[in-house]
């Protein structure tokens, strides 16, 4: 015969199965009375969380462990979102003060020369085909560096942006600026025309940056 279970006998000098089964975490505060602390130490939450669960079923403590499980799931996530949002990136449209747009716009505006090596000599620009005295904008904030007359380029503006960029419009017919003027992005600053060595009405626009000639392309949008 199986002797009768002994398993289930409190042990001596305890309170009860429950108070035997659940010991406090050492440095959970309260072991000298062997009671479940309902303070758990900090960074062991999950062991006294349970303990509560199987010891006190009162509303409030219910309550307070559904309070603390949201927390410790949501406040991650939130934090999350707020980096995230804190960091977002630049928006899709580049920022005024790098150049970013079409120095010209027209419905009839054909690209009619590209930047590149043009019988064995560098095209150090993009040629936008428009008529005669079609507003010419700045394509970023900046200073104006030079508004006059050059060989070649006829009427043309230069301007400085941030970063080292630098902007050239060439060709005018009319320029609307002069050195040292501070500019918008859009502002118009001259009049197309075909002043200087151009063999058609257009706008020679070039972009440089650190004083070296890129291709205007993919700066356009
Ligand atoms: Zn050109």
């Amino acid at each position: 015969m199986m002797p009768i279970r002994n398993s289930v006998k409190p042990r001596q000098g305890s309170r009860g199965i429950q108070d035997t089964e659940v010991r406090p975490l050492k440095g959970s505060g309260t072991e000298a009375t062997g009671r479940t602390s309902h303070h758990p130490a900090p960074g062991l939450g999950a062991l006294p969380i349970l303990c509560e669960w199987r010891h006190d079923t009162s509303h409030v403590v219910a309550f307070t462990l559904f309070a603390r499980l949201v927390l410790l799931l949501l406040l991650p996530s939130l934090t999350c979102g707020c980096l995230t949002f804190g960091r977002r990136p630049e928006p899709a449209s580049p920022s005024r003060r790098v150049p970013g747009m079409w120095p010209v716009t027209h419905e009839r505006l054909r690209v009619s020369s590209p930047f590149g090596y043009r019988n064995g000599r560098l095209h150090k620009g993009i040629d936008l085909a428009v008529p005669v005295g079609t507003p010419a904008h700045a394509t970023a904030d900046g200073r104006v560096r030079f508004s006059g007359r050059q060989r070649g380029y006829g009427e043309m503006v230069i301007i400085d942006h941030a970063g080292g960029f630098t902007t050239v419009y060439a060709h005018l017919r009319k320029r609307l600026v002069n050195a040292g003027d501070a500019v918008a992005r859009g502002q118009t600053i001259g009049l197309t025309g075909r002043s200087g060595n151009a063999t058609g009405p257009h706008l020679h626009y070039e972009i440089r940056r650190d004083g070296r000639s890129e291709d205007p392309a993919p700066y356009l949008p």
